[in-house]
């Protein structure tokens, strides 16, 4: 079924009786040619372009709960391409022209809203590092507009100027950037994905994956067992715990990041906004909740859930940026489970099992990443190259040292990217 105005007019007059699911539920084949390891929004996507670019179809999604129950649905909703280093900026630009067109490539509303994303700085040194980014953007070919004092306040009158500690020196904009309605982006790939024949399987967990002779050959699942041609791993905060079901062992250690939501409101703030001097970050969304989060909860888990001290710290800063958030009562928070690299970038990668190929290390930035990482990602598993906007997250860089991206400049422990 294929969503228009028209439809939805007709369906509204007709009770809305019409309407039919938007995937299948089948039941687990003997054998597919790719078995993708995770129903989130990297899993889904890797099918939607697997099916649309490469013309495959004998593909399955294998994922152990619900489609939208991981990351893809926990995620703050942000979505830019402001990154600063070789090898992430081209990617994330791609993935913010992919994420233009995806309502209408999909046919289904992701409610990309290209509100502006402005990451404010507090000092003369941060103002350096803000200007050197914003050219590194607008050398890639995105947009960045550096901002003075007075140009903050013109977009975000509300914020306290003048804090004793942390006063506004400008901020960076980048008027591309905004928010997605991520239910829906996981929605939408998987009812592409599903249209074009791939075989969306929930409720199956993959616990092991069978390899002879150094080439994969299918994977044992909580629904029996499956033969592949090809399996790709793609199972974000779960991802050391499959590769280590193929004997891997994956640079990457397992944290929880929590978000927070407040009661409805009405609109007051229209961009998405960063704090400089602490762990903050805020924007909308469009049924009026304050939706905001911090860092990382600092310990390596599987709980996704957070605790109160970090829920406390992102409050103070939530104060310390915008008094006027302590009017609002947040009624609910949450945690996810984030896949952290010692460099803070991700991998798109081959293996050294024949058939095998792995995707991982999205860290707290990998919803933005969703339609490029299921570009490169389909791309790699159908043509066994590197798609070029993908080049740099090779996964041998950590064992190597060659080609690190560490945007951040904070060195290997994974928790501080
Ligand atoms: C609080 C929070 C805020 C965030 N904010 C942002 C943001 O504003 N912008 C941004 O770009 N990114 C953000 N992120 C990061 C982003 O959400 C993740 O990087 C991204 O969603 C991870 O990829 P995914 O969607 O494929 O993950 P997931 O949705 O977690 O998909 C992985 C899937 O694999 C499944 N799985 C695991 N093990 C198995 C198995 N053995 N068998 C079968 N299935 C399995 C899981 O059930 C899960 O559904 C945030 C994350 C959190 C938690």
């Amino acid at each position: 079924m294929r969503f228009s105005a028209l439809k939805v007019f007709t369906q509204g007059l007709s009770g809305n009786k019409g309407w039919t699911p938007h995937w299948r539920d089948p039941e687990p084949k003997a054998e597919y040619d790719i078995i993708l390891i995770g129903g989130g929004g990297h899993g889904l996507a890797t099918a939607y372009y697997l099916a649309k670019n490469h013309g495959m179809k004998n593909i399955a999604v294998l994922e152990k709960g619900y489609i939208g129950g991981g990351n893809v649905g926990r995620n703050t909703t942000i979505v830019r391409a402001n990154y600063f280093l070789p090898g992430n900026s081209e990617f994330y630009s791609h993935s913010l022209k992919l994420w233009e067109g995806l309502s209408s490539d999909l046919n289904y509303n992701v409610m990309f809203s290209q509100r502006g994303l402005i990451n404010l700085f507090h000092s003369d040194g941060q103002r350096d590092a803000f200007a050197r980014r914003g050219n590194a953007m607008v050398n890639q070919g995105d947009d960045a507009v550096l901002l003075d004092p007075d140009g903050v306040r013109k977009h975000l009158p509300y914020l306290d100027f003048d804090n004793g500690r942390f006063p506004i020196f400008g901020g960076l904009y980048h008027p591309r950037g905004g928010t997605a309605r991520h239910d829906a982006v996981a929605w939408g790939y998987a009812r592409g994905a599903d249209q074009r024949g791939v075989d969306l399987i929930q409720n199956c967990e993959v616990t092991g994956i069978d390899i002879e002779n150094g080439a994969v050959r299918g994977v044992q699942t909580s629904r029996g067992p499956i033969r592949a041609k090809k399996v790709a791993m793609v199972a974000a905060g779960r991802s050391g715990q499959v590769a280590a079901m193929a004997g891997m062992r994956l640079p990457v250690e397992s944290h929880v990041l929590q978000a927070f939501v407040t009661e409805g409101l009405k609109p007051c703030i229209d961009h998405v906004v960063s704090f400089g001097m602490g762990h903050f970050y805020i924007s909308q969304s469009d049924k009026g909740g304050l939706v905001f989060g911090g860092d990382l909860d600092f310990y390596a888990s599987y709980g996704q859930r957070g605790n109160l001290p970090m829920k406390e710290h992102v409050m103070e800063a939530a104060m310390t940026l915008m008094p006027m958030i302590g009017k609002a009562r947040v009624v609910r928070s949450w945690g996810g489970i984030m896949d952290m690299t010692p460099d803070g970038s991700p991998v798109i990668d081959t293996t050294d099992t024949d058939g095998l190929f792995v995707n991982c290390g999205w860290c707290y930035g990998g919803f933005k990443a969703v339609p490029a990482s299921g570009y490169a990602y389909a791309h790699l598993i159908a043509t066994g190259q590197p798609h070029e906007t993908a080049t740099g997250f090779r996964l041998d860089r950590f064992r190597t040292g060659v080609g690190l991206i560490d945007e951040e400049g904070t060195g290997s422990q994974h928790n501080l990217h």
